[in-house]
């Protein structure tokens, strides 16, 4: 008989697993709290069962876990993982200490088929998509990693577009609010803008930030950057955004990486402040992290406080993200590609 991983399960299914096993209920609740909330990496870890009962499961059952292949801390404080899966293949994860918080940014698949210019993940294409257990792993091992520290906020901006693994995603998100009981607004999927999938995640009442790559001003520059805009073009985009259910309090953030002279023009600031017009919303400026070979620059930081200034005038609130962990390849797909 084939073993069931238990990671593999949602709750659900591990309280069926459990029943079916003929175990009274409460063992579901233990299973799981040694799985999510201290991190366990094998059934004999799980003391609180006794070694009869762990032996048993044991014969059923197992618990996967990503294998750590590297890890790089910056002089900024910035670490980067790199984990295998149980194919061999690769993802990272990366961690970014910022005042009280401590944000962990995960990969959604290996690889991605967006095919976006500027990004790395992009150019290798999509291998296939991770697991809900390989979502949700990233955040348990390096939770397990960091100990006595805990993450704080999780964003799905790693390698990935979450939207084109959408139930799987899903899935990892009930298990992060619901059985890791983190607050939904801890965490923040980014999407290039899969317009149905927007819409569907609104209607799931799921309750995470949402983070839209707008990355263009225009479609003739977003058709050649994000081929996903040929698609669904911005207009498409920010219309689904628009009538996306919002909390008061809650802003959309739009995410623009900085290509000099491609999207980075006073012009470009213009137009950005009359697109977002009258949406809830936030913009982080990310001016492009270069790469080895890579064919796209960084503006010079006159030209991205400028850009800021046009939209702070215009009282759209703008951060520019800092650049961390330079030193340790921290721009996503760069430590994977260098590891091949
Ligand atoms: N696929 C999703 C999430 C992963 S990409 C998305 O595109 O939103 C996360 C963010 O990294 C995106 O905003 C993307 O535009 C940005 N990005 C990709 N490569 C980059 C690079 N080399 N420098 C700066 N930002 C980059
Ligand atoms: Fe995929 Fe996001 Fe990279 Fe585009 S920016 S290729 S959607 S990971």
């Amino acid at each position: 008989m084939e073993k069931i991983d238990l990671k593999s399960l949602s709750k659900d299914d591990v309280e069926s697993f459990i029943k079916d096993a003929g175990l009274p209920s409460f063992r579901s609740r233990q299973i799981l709290h040694w799985i999510y909330e201290r991190y366990a990496q094998s059934l004999e870890e799980m003391t609180e069962l006794s070694k009869k009962l762990r032996e048993e499961l044991a014969e059923r059952a197992y618990i996967s876990n990503l294998t750590l292949l590297n890890r790089l801390t910056s002089h900024d404080g910035t670490e980067k993982f790199l984990f295998g899966l149980e194919d061999g293949e690769t993802i990272e994860s990366v961690l970014i200490p910022d005042e009280e918080r401590l944000t962990l940014c995960i990969s959604s698949q290996v690889g991605c088929a967006m095919g976006c210019v500027f990004c790395l993940t992009g150019k290798s294409g999509l291998k296939r998509n991770l697991g809900p257990h390989e979502i949700i792993d990233q955040v348990i091992s390096v939770n397990r990693m960091i100990l006595p520290r805990r993450i704080t906020n999780i964003v799905l901006m790693g390698m990935g577009e979450p939207l084109a693994n959408f139930d799987n995603v899903v899935e990892a998100l009930r298990r992060m609010t619901g059985v890791m009981v983190i607050s939904p607004r801890r965490i923040t999927l980014s999407t290039a803008g899969i317009v149905p999938r927007i819409a569907e995640l609104g209607q799931l009442g799921l309750k995470v930030n949402l983070a839209i790559s707008l990355n263009a001003t225009t479609d003739s520059v977003r058709d050649v950057i994000m081929p996903i805009n040929k698609t669904y073009p911005i207009k498409a985009v920010l219309d689904t955004c628009r009538k996306l259910p919002l909390q008061q309090t809650r802003k959309i953030t739009f995410e623009y990486v900085m290509l000099k002279d491609i999207n980075d023009s006073t012009a470009d600031a213009k137009r950005l402040v009359r697109l977002l017009h009258g949406l809830q919303s936030k913009i982080n400026l990310i001016p492009f992290n270069p790469y080895s070979d890579c064919e796209y620059e960084r503006p010079d930081d006159i030209a991205v406080l400028l850009f800021q200034e046009i939209l702070a005038k215009a009282e759209v609130t703008v951060i520019i993200r800092k650049s961390k962990g330079r030193d340790i390849l921290a721009a996503c797909g760069q430590l994977k590609a260098r590891y091949k």
